[in-house]
């Protein structure tokens, strides 16, 4: 009888002992899927309150660098937001001891006492505290409520406790660093986006050679990065002492874009010091302006409202060249630190191309009309007779020549007759499509290339230039006129040295013809 008493007995220990290693077992399980701190936490908390039945739980999390133990899961606290300081005392000693301890003595005490820990004590209603260390350093820090019957803590339970607590260590510290991975991997990620982008537009910029398409790719990506609404590059002219808006990208009015960026219309410039731009450029330093109020004085490149400007100026050999300005955010967020970076690597690199190009084009301009000069046309006309060629495209040539021009300089003086030709310089260039193609001759020659145009278009662009031009007033000149003579390819000729020579015959009867008249070849 005894005996099977005693069977019994052994066997349902046994079936408790199974099943307590059960409940383990599965909470190791449950605690280890968990990748989220958060997540983590809610899973802990049930599964000690599932076990036990108490309640309240909080979970703290302790900060190394402020030494403070800051409630981050709750249950049953009522969202209390609560931290309290290490205490290098008994308290603190006791958690380092790494094992679950009861806060009040046997008749319901509070120990501790020496150290105000009444006041979180009677906010956390907790009766035994679990401290989480991993490797000698506090991580974290669990406490638990009353049992729901009342009863205190037995020894399978303070076993699960103990047990939850060391795989909840584990499995916090496994957390934190996949998180602490995440975010690293995320910045790397953003770096490694960064100067990929930064490389691409630095090797973008060697391949653009011409000024307005490299100024055009620059503030494109300037505007790109910083997500900003519109933008403009300033280049400063030592001659003027000027820095004047060059290229400008996203106003609303197209049109107007267009005719700044292709110098048809005179933009804004500022002195150095003026405006956000110029004081950019004084200083070398990038400016930021944010909440920029519609009452401020506002020195801007249009007209319409700037909310935020960041202005970054352009460095060659420490000297400034101009100015790159970014204009309001998309999002209405503001610049910061972080745009300034990536701008001031993108403007180191397109100073650099700017000038290059600068350098270039002051190489292929005529000084005194801004035109392009007559070496860099005809290599220019070269290329584009090739490519007529290779897809059977049309083109023309007009040949100018000032009418009566010596007069002008006998009359009036030769500085006279170099306003002239600036004028003429100037109206050229407002004047034609965009595509075509002037440049200064000679003297007070000029010539045009229109492409993909035949004579008969060639024909009516030369008039309207032609009667356009009879209208220029200069202060003290009489009205000057032209005579254009114009060429088609391949009607007239299929290389350029005949085309020009044709070109320049239909001139001459012009001449012959009275002046101021367009003559076709034929
Ligand atoms: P037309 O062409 O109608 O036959 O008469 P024209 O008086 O214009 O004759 P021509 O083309 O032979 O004379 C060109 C004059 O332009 C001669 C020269 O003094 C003047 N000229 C050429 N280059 C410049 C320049 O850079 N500045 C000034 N002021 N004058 C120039
Ligand atoms: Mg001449
Ligand atoms: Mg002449």
């Amino acid at each position: 009888m005894n005996e099977s008493v005693k069977k019994t007995d052994s066997i349902e220990s046994l079936r408790q002992r199974v099943s307590e290693m059960e409940n383990l077992l599965n909470a190791n399980q449950m605690l280890c899927d968990v990748l989220d701190p958060v997540e983590l936490y809610s899973t802990i908390s049930r599964l000690i309150r599932e076990q036990l039945e108490v309640s309240p739980i909080g979970i703290f999390v302790y900060h190394h660098e402020t030494e403070n133990f800051e409630l981050v899961f709750s249950h049953g606290l009522n969202d209390l937001v609560f931290t309290f300081d290490k205490n290098n005392g008994p308290l603190w000693q006791k958690i380092l001891q790494k094992e679950p301890f009861p806060v009040n003595d046997t008749s319901g005490n509070p120990i501790f006492k020496e150290f105000s820990i009444n006041n979180i004590l009677k906010k956390l209603y907790s009766e035994w505290w679990v401290p989480f260390i991993m490797k000698e350093e506090v991580i974290g820090l669990l406490t638990i409520g009353e049992k729901n019957n009342g009863q205190p803590i037995d020894e399978i339970e303070y076993d699960y406790i103990k047990h939850i607590a060391n795989q909840a260590t584990v499995c916090l510290t496994a957390c934190n660093l996949n998180l602490k991975r995440q975010k690293e991997r995320q910045e790397l990620d953003k770096i490694l986006k960064n100067l990929s982008l930064l490389y691409n537009i630095g090797r973008a910029m060697t391949y653009i050679s011409d000024l307005k398409n490299l100024l055009k790719y620059i503030l494109e990506k300037a505007i790109g990065i910083t997500n900003a609404e519109k933008g403009s590059i300033m280049l400063y002219d030592p001659d003027t002492n000027r820095l004047s808006i060059t290229f400008i990208e996203g106003l609303e009015d197209n049109d107007y874009q267009e005719k700044i960026n292709n110098k048809q219309v005179e933009c804004k410039s500022f002195k150095p010091g003026e405006g956000v731009a110029g004081q950019a450029f004084q200083e070398a330093k990038p400016v930021i302006l944010n909440n920029i109020k519609g009452e401020d004085e506002f020195i801007e490149a249009d007209s319409s409202f700037v909310r935020s400007i960041a202005c970054i100026p352009m460095l060659v050999y420490n000297e400034v060249i101009g100015v790159i300005n970014v204009t309001n955010k998309q999002d209405d967020t503001q610049f910061t630190e972080v745009d300034i970076e990536m701008l001031k690597a993108v403007t180191d690199q397109a100073a650099v191309a700017i000038n290059k190009a600068q350098l270039q084009e002051m190489a292929i301009t005529d000084f005194l009309t801004g035109l392009y000069i007559r070496r860099y046309f005809m290599s220019r006309l070269q290329d584009e007779l090739l490519r007529s060629e290779r897809y059977n495209k049309t083109f023309s040539i007009a040949m100018i020549d000032i009418d009566k021009f010596k007069n002008v300089n006998d009359t009036y003086g030769h500085a006279a007759g170099d306003q002239a030709l600036k004028a003429a310089g100037s109206f050229f260039q407002k004047n034609l499509r965009q595509t075509d193609v002037v440049a200064r001759y000679g003297g007070e020659e000029f010539v045009i290339f229109f492409p993909e145009t035949n004579k008969k278009v060639a024909y009516v662009l030369a008039e309207r230039l032609r009667k356009g031009f009879s209208q220029i007033r200069l202060d003290t000149l009489p009205r000057l006129s032209i005579s254009l003579g114009i060429s088609t390819y391949p009607d007239d000729g299929k290389d350029i040295e005949t085309l020009i020579k044709k070109a320049d015959a239909a001139m001459y009867s012009a001449k012959q013809r009275g002046r101021n008249q367009v003559v076709k070849f034929s």
